[in-house]
């Protein structure tokens, strides 16, 4: 039986992260920096309530660092599989982590500069630009509009979610043996009406049939 675990960015915008438990797989959905102040930063370095190395695989909805900036965390505790993610989002995000990673050493340096003054130990930061550069070789790179086996009974599809580059929202079907049920990942959706991106594409109950193109009602016929 399928379940979702909602980590972060619930009773608060930041921090998006999600633990999907489904077809014997554990599927994280986003892993993004809490922000705000002092008291978030240090709920960033907190252990992950799981263990990063019992999860299957990462699907990350875009590039904004409240969705993707803990990934290099993650890796250095380690995760050690494949980050799925849209084509634009999978080179996007290198550049964002890379930004993190620097505003993290500054940010540490000029907190060690006050510790030393109070005689406390430094702290370290989150994540280095190395850690950036293997996050950064876990991600795969999908089109939208495209299903993918991720495992078997687990698929997934991006669809254009009209946000910033490479922003999707994430179908995701589960067949564990009684019929495809199918749940959606919004991330962040819009705005609509903007000059150089497309509006969301509108999610349709169901799922693609053979040809890719029309939708038929889930759950699916038997094969
Ligand atoms: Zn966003």
């Amino acid at each position: 039986m399928a379940s979702i675990q909602f980590l972060g960015a619930a009773g608060e915008v930041t921090g998006s992260c999600h633990l999907l438990r489904a077809a014997g797989k554990k599927i994280l959905l986003d892993c993004g920096m809490i922000q705000g102040g002092r008291e978030e930063d240090a709920r960033n370095r907190e252990n992950f309530p799981f263990d990063p190395a019992d999860i299957d695989a990462v699907v990350l909805s875009h590039a904004h660092i409240d969705h993707c900036g803990r990934l290099p965390l993650l890796v250095k505790r380690g995760y050690a599989g494949k980050i799925h993610t849209q084509t634009a989002t999978a080179d996007l995000v290198r550049v964002m982590l890379e930004d993190s990673a620097r505003l993290a050493e500054a940010d540490v340096e000029q907190g060690n500069r006050m510790r030393a003054r109070r005689g406390l130990k430094p702290l370290e930061p989150l994540y280095d630009l190395a850690d950036v550069s293997e996050a950064v070789a876990r991600m795969r790179g999908h089109d939208y509009d495209q299903r993918i086996e991720l495992y078997p009974g687990i698929y997934l599809r991006m669809q254009d979610a009209g946000h910033i580059l490479g922003a999707a929202i994430v179908e995701i079907w589960v067949d564990e043996g009684a019929g495809e049920r199918k749940l959606v990942f919004s991330g962040d959706i819009g705005p609509d009406g903007t000059p150089i991106m497309r509006d969301a594409t509108p999610v349709q109950r169901g799922q693609p049939g053979a040809d890719g193109k029309h939708l038929r009602r889930s759950p699916a016929p038997p094969a």
